[in-house]
């Protein structure tokens, strides 16, 4: 590591436990001796994470993810590993941010939004701001509201460029950002601005927000960076996940408003998408969240499409999924503003379950006092029902059904069954295992152990020549030589330790997520050992067995073979006979 010694990594490491911190980000289980959870990694739809009290490292069996808390957060938060034992460090008390400028210096991006965040919120208290002040209270978003969401105001053209330059920010930089236009003037004026915040609750944009002109743009959104996608960002995400803990269900709206709206009656478990599609990003934050998930979006024809299509996405998370729709077109700011908090408390409470909401929307262009229209409804219906694991609500629809359009219940439950019967069976997908060689599995056994037993250290250190793979020789070294300076290889702290060399950090990962038995006996370390020194031995034989079948001269064919057999160390009988 280049700026900060392994003696503080290890320190900020052994003071942070694994399973906290990683349960910050996913929820996980104790099974046995472990943690398992639904791996961030990769898609996963069960849980296939898990994470080791004991070794202080994650392995997800499915995508090979696996490491220590420092590569967990680096590669979760998307930031360097020494960012991440900074950040971490912090936690514990270890300062280490001294010792790191060097390399986080080359981004601004992080301190100009603070400024900025700051800038706007001092703004809004200031005389000019008592106008902003008024609209807000008017709307019932109180001090206490104004500062937890970092609310604040722009004001005239250049006040904000200004300022940041006498921060000595360059302008191209600060144009680059996102806060300052071609012309040098502040991007926001005169608008009330919110902050939006990385995951990591960092400022990255704002959405700036119209008070008392009547721009044609009641929003208007800072352009996307790298630091800002809307795509990868949920609004209050750093929130919400505080307050997760205890409600386990995440409520997911579309506007900012509303999540403020919702906070203000004590509803903390809310996160926004900004006004985009869900995508593949978001599903993979949300499914980490929660088990449950109600879908709050705006009451309109366009809150019903993105409800629609965000069960599409989320339906195979496993996460539980209910779906609240508002009346009269409402979004929850103005339904809590109408209709007060128990009414959304009710709504929440009451969400309809999935089920049940996708068989409403099948009513929808279906004239139900028609025979035809009955018939593909019901029809649809059953279908649907058809992939329902929870056998009574399937039971309490068929009879609703039965009921409501005078349908023998015997016939509807029959071609439920037909059709759940009908339901192909998909092969669970099989990862086609990675056939290794014996040197190969030996090598990768041998570094494993290694990192298990001081005693395998010492027998590879005095007994194996070489390893055939490079990586793993290097590997080796690197253990051997960290041994002789700690005493001891902690596997967590070890990878630390090769952090920064990409090509050493995965072979090891790999090794970690092979499926190797933790308990061994030491036959086979010396099966192992053999097999690694008969390494060359083998591939000199190789080469003369081709060089025989090549050879057409039955007398330097012979002498190739007793070559072979010196090496074999014997005449062997067949042979002999
Ligand atoms: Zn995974």
């Amino acid at each position: 590591m280049a700026y900060i010694s392994n003696e503080t990594i290890n320190e900020i490491r052994n003071k942070t436990d694994i399973v906290d911190v990683v349960s910050k980000y996913v929820n996980l289980t104790k099974k046995g001796k472990n943690y398992i959870g639904v791996c961030p990694f990769h898609d996963d739809h069960s849980p296939s994470m898990s994470v080791s009290p004991e070794k202080q490292i994650y392995t997800c069996f499915s995508c090979g993810a696996t490491g220590n808390v420092f590569t967990f957060v680096a590669d979760f938060e998307k930031i360097s590993f020494v960012q991440a034992v900074s950040l971490l460090g912090e936690r514990v008390g270890i300062n280490i941010s001294g010792n790191i400028k060097a390399d986080t210096k080359k981004d601004d991006y992080f301190d100009i939004y603070e400024y900025a965040s700051k800038f706007y919120q001092n703004s809004l208290f200031t005389s000019l701001g008592k106008n902003a002040i008024a609209y807000l209270e008017g709307r019932n978003i109180d001090k206490e509201t104004i500062k937890k969401f970092g609310i604040g105001l722009s004001i005239q053209k250049v006040s904000l460029t200004e300022y940041l330059k006498n921060k000595k920010y360059s302008l191209e930089k600060l144009i680059d950002v996102g806060l300052t236009n071609e012309n040098g003037n502040d991007i926001f004026i005169n608008r009330i601005m919110f902050p939006i915040y990385d995951l990591s609750g960092n400022p990255v944009a704002f959405s700036g927000r119209i008070y008392n002109t009547k721009d044609t743009s009641k929003y208007i959104n800072s352009k996307e960076t790298d630091k800002f996608k809307k795509g990868k960002i949920l609004y209050n995400y750093h929130i919400a996940k505080e307050h997760l803990k205890k409600n386990d269900t995440i409520i997911i709206m579309e506007g900012q408003m509303d999540v403020i709206r919702a906070s203000t009656v004590g509803i903390n478990n809310c996160i926004a998408t900004m006004g985009t599609a869900l995508t593949k990003d978001h599903k993979n934050i949300i499914k980490n969240m929660a088990d449950n998930i109600i879908l709050c979006f705006d009451g309109d024809k366009a809150g019903e499409k993105a409800t629609v299509a965000a069960i599409e996405l989320l339906e195979d998370t496993g996460q539980n999924i209910k779906v609240v729709r508002l009346p009269n077109n409402m979004d929850p700011d103005e339904y809590i503003i109408k209709e007060g908090k128990d009414a959304f408390l009710n709504q929440i409470k009451f969400a309809t379950n999935l089920v049940d909401y996708k068989i409403e929307l099948l009513k929808q262009n279906r004239d139900l006092t028609d025979i035809k229209d009955i018939s593909s409804y019901v029809n649809s219906v059953l279908k649907e029902l058809s992939s329902e694991k929870d056998d009574i609500v399937v039971e309490l629809n068929l009879k609703k059904i039965a009921d409501n359009f005078n349908i023998d219940y015997d016939v509807l439950k029959n071609k439920y069954q037909s059709l759940k019967n009908n339901k192909k069976i998909l092969p669970k997908e099989v990862k086609p295992k990675k056939v290794y060689d014996k040197y190969s599995m030996a090598e990768n056994r041998l570094i494993y152990y290694m990192l298990k037993d001081e005693k395998v250290i010492n027998m590879v250190e005095n007994r194996v020549g070489y390893f055939p793979t490079q990586s793993i020789r290097e590997l080796s070294n690197e253990i051997i030589y960290y041994f002789h300076k700690f005493g001891i290889v902690p596997v967590a702290d070890f990878i630390s330790f090769i952090a920064d060399r990409e090509e050493l950090l995965k072979t090891l990962k790999d090794i970690l997520a092979m499926d190797i038995s933790e308990n061994f006996q030491i036959e086979e370390i010396e099966d192992y050992i053999f097999v690694i020194n008969e390494y060359h031995k083998e591939m000199k034989i190789a080469k003369l067995n081709k060089e025989i079948k090549e050879e057409k001269d039955p007398l330097k064919q012979a002498k190739l073979a007793s070559e072979i057999m010196k090496l074999r160390g014997g005449i062997r009988n067949d042979i002999r006979n």
